[in-house]
């Protein structure tokens, strides 16, 4: 049996090895068009901010690696560049040579890109995005060689925020620009505001509330184009999104879905038969609300590409979902959320509500004890936990995967609380912020 895998990164090499676990006899040929394999893009933020110095320090797994220990036949600088489902093939470019290659079964993991609205990033030296690790190398040398005095960072979800951070701590004069007056819609009003003041703070400039038109480049830089004016920097990094590589399934006859990322069941199938796909390009299902999502996170492509490989070495293994549960750190504040927005849960007919409380996340007298915020949202018609989201300490909010587990377990505001949760002053007061909340939230909803 012959498994082709395009694409060499988290999904891709999760997919490949666990194939050649399960299979050590069948031949697993990977395609990346790339020169990397399974690096943390999830780092990169902190590469470009000077946190972590060595590009190296990112990477998971060297190619020489997958080799020698995993034994996947891995072709570095090679792309594909079209399916035949018909024939079981794949073309392949690298450099100059063009040819095909034949699969028995073949796994689409292609990631996703930024979303670059028509900017032609790539022909600009002043202008950035952040998707793979010779763009960070890029953004990073830019900003040693050019020394800019302000930049702006263009969206307001996780990756814009982490990059204001990255550049506002090299001391650069930072403008965060976002279409909306609140920031990215995963974070409910009551959190975005707590957010907003800590970029304030800082002394993040915000240019909120107007939307991106173009940005253009002379001699002396970039002009950022919004409908609220022009902001004339030394440099910018776009980052308002990303979609999913799925044009060569399009291209192949594949199904789409959510967001245009390429639809899957449960076992990482997509609607040809033989072909599946995982990570970033893929659709995935909202656990326990069945929901179809595209949730470009580094868990969901990892495990999505273990279980794509178990599905595709012949062992049905179902996908759970996921909850879009995430976390980030802005400066010194954690923010996280889990399961549903409160729009969301709306939408669903789930007839929500949400409160908010404000607590200690360890013992009142304890050193270094802070506040810590939690945005509940419960339904009333079954007083399910729906969602929930944190802005604290950095310690404090993965306290998000105590709602994530109950949220997965459908259980109640009223269950929630009966949690024997841990207890030490260094920790947590007696009631740890979880319990708090959901003491204060059964009697309210
Ligand atoms: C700056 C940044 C910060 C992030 N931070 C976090 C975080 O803190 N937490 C979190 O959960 N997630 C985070 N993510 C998201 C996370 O990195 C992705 O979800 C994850 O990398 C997706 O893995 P993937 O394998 O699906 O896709 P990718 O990592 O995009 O890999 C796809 C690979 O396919 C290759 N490829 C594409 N097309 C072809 C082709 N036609 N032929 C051959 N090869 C091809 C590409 O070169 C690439 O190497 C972050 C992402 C970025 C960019």
């Amino acid at each position: 049996m012959k498994c082709v895998i395009i694409g060499g990164d988290a999904a891709g090499i999760s997919a490949a090895s666990q194939i050649r676990r399960m299979k050590p006899d069948w031949q697993v040929t990977v395609y990346e068009k790339g020169y990397y394999i399974s690096y943390a893009a999830c780092g990169m933020p902190y590469y470009v901010a000077d946190a972590v110095h060595e590009l190296d320090d990112l990477i998971e797994l060297t190619p020489e690696e997958a080799v020698s220990s995993r034994g996947i036949d891995l072709c570095l600088g090679h792309e594909v560049t079209g399916i035949d489902p018909g024939n079981r093939s794949v073309t392949v470019q690298s450099g100059s040579k063009v040819f095909s290659d034949t699969w028995d079964r073949l796994m689409i993991a292609t990631g996703a890109s930024p979303a670059c609205m028509g900017i032609p990033v790539h022909e600009m030296k002043s202008v950035h995005t952040i998707n793979s690790l010779p763009q960070a190398e890029a953004l990073k040398s830019y900003i040693k060689s050019a020394r800019p005095a302000r930049m702006a960072v263009i969206g307001g979800g996780y990756i814009g925020l982490e990059m204001a951070e990255a550049v506002r701590s090299l001391g650069i004069e930072t403008i965060l620009v976002h279409r909306r007056e609140d920031l990215h819609r995963a974070f409910e009003k009551e959190i975005s505001d707590i957010i907003k003041n800590k970029l304030r703070d800082e002394g993040v400039i915000l240019h909120f509330g107007h939307s991106l038109e173009t940005i253009t480049e002379d001699e002396s830089g970039a002009i950022v184009v919004t409908d609220g004016g022009d902001l004339r920097v030394d440099g910018a990094v776009l980052a308002v999104g990303v979609e999913p590589n799925s044009k060569l399934a399009i291209d192949a006859g594949i199904g789409t879905g959510r967001a245009g990322a390429i639809r899957v069941n449960e076992f990482m199938e997509t609607d040809l038969s033989g072909i599946y796909a995982a990570g970033d390009c893929a659709t995935a299902t909202l656990a326990g609300f069945g929901m179809e999502v595209h949730a470009p996170l580094a868990l969901k492509a990892n495990k999505q590409g273990r279980i794509g490989g178990t599905n595709m070495a012949g062992v049905r293994e179902p996908f759970a979902g996921v909850l879009n549960t995430a976390i980030t750190k802005i400066f010194d504040l954690g923010v996280a959320r889990t399961g549903l927005s409160f729009a969301e849960a709306e939408s669903l007919g789930l007839n929500p509500v949400k409160y908010t409380v404000e607590s200690r996340d360890r013992a009142r007298y304890y050193p270094g004890m802070q506040k810590i915020h939690s945005l509940v949202i419960v339904s009333k018609k079954d007083r399910r936990v729906l969602g929930a989201q944190l802005a604290g300490a950095l310690s404090a909010v993965k306290r998000i995967d105590v709602y994530s587990t109950a949220i997965y377990n459908r259980m109640t505001i009223d269950r929630l609380m009966d949690l024997d949760l841990a207890y030490a002053p260094p920790f947590s007061p007696v009631y740890d912020p979880v319990l708090l909340a959901s003491r204060i939230g059964s009697r309210k909803v």
